[in-house]
């Protein structure tokens, strides 16, 4: 039998903390439980999952539907979508078989589903180059831009099959997950058939699921990038890692872009501070975006999620970001120095910022 390898290249940076997070991994799990139930997609699907953020990374190689074990998804730093397509391409030249031998038939034409939300934090014009050069003739991609948030046009010198999902619709990520399922489902059944392989995409929910030319009254405005604020912190106490996100407080929906950087839209608000495993670092490119936050921009103080102490976005010297209890003497987690430290004055205080 020959296998139709499909590989997820899920976006986990920042801006999918929270929610996103857990709807992608939940989102992996039901594309399997819906492929199983499918005695030709059972025969032939081998599914793949590879997460990228400052870094790429495989969670599981191409594996049998019926050997797959959903993994649960970390988390990391950036969206180096250049490194991904590049870490993309060597998995399908060491995975995916091309060339039939007398023994065993090469596989059908591969297809990606690429997920991402944000602008790329590196230069992905050579690995666009390579990918137009050797990959793209003989492997299916589809780009889904979520939330109409990611950089439209490196998607589209990737693939013409460039699908935005509103993911501020009911049930959205479902809605995604069922048309990714039934799409590698209709591939399942016609790779018999057709010797293009050219992937036929299910039909997606009008409104949620649709092709970039049509998504155009969705789109919002404004720097995108711009939307949420991310810090990585360390508890004092522990000295674990969490990722602190701010969202910015309203989102400009004019194209006037003096009114969209007025001071009104520079506040950003609290929204979660989550535990993070190490591998985030792993996940994360070295570098910082080039501006900070200032910390009067920042509205609410989060709790640090592991121990609990009131104050989860000090600042020591060194920059790094941590919990404290109370004002006070206080060892900083990142550098190990000692310091004093108090409330931020009405200046406030610059925090470096990780990229979303
Ligand atoms: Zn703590
Ligand atoms: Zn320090």
């Amino acid at each position: 039998m020959r296998r139709l390898p499909i590989f997820l290249l899920l976006d986990v940076s920042e801006s999918m903390l929270g929610d996103g997070l857990h709807q992608l991994e939940k989102g992996v799990s039901d594309i399997v439980a819906t492929l199983r139930r499918d005695p030709h997609a059972l025969e032939t699907v081998f599914l793949s999952v590879i997460v990228f953020a400052g870094r790429a990374r495989t969670l599981v190689p191409l594996t049998e539907l019926a050997a797959f074990y959903p993994p649960t998804l970390p988390l990391g730093g950036g969206t180096a979508l250049g490194s991904a397509l590049f870490y993309l391409m060597d998995e399908i030249d060491r995975q995916v078989i091309t060339a039939s031998t007398r023994e065993s038939k090469g596989d059908w034409r591969p297809i990606v589903f690429l997920l991402t939300d944000g602008y790329p934090t590196d230069d992905p014009g050579p690995a666009l180059d390579r990918w137009n050069r050797f990959y793209r003739r003989r492997v299916n991609l589809v780009a889904v831009s979520v939330g109409g948030r990611a950089d439209h046009s490196a998607l589209r010198q990737l693939t013409e099959k460039v699908i935005v999902f509103d993911d501020t619709a009911p049930d959205a990520f479902a809605r995604v997950v069922d048309w990714i399922s039934l799409s590698i489902l209709n591939q399942s059944r016609r790779v018999g058939g057709d010797r293009r392989g050219d992937v036929s995409l299910a039909k997606g929910d009008p409104g949620v699921i649709m092709p970039l030319d049509l998504a155009a009254p969705m789109l919002r405005t404004g720097n995108l990038d711009e939307q949420y604020a991310v810090f990585v912190a360390r508890c004092a106490l522990l000295r674990q890692p969490y990722v602190v996100k701010f969202k910015r407080l309203q989102t400009p929906s004019t194209r006037d872009s003096a009114i969209a950087q007025s001071p009104i839209f520079q506040y950003y608000r609290l929204e979660t501070a989550v535990q993070v495993e190490e591998s985030y670092f792993e996940l994360s490119d070295d570098t910082k975006i080039g501006r900070s936050v200032n910390s009067g921009e920042l509205l609410g103080q989060p709790y640090c999620p592991y121990c609990i102490s009131p104050y989860g976005m000090a600042v020591c010297t060194c920059g790094g970001i941590h919990c404290v209890e109370r004002d006070g003497e206080q060892t900083c987690p990142w550098c190990g120095s000692r310091g004093i430290y108090q409330a931020p004055g009405a200046d406030g205080c610059d925090i470096g910022r990780e990229r979303g």
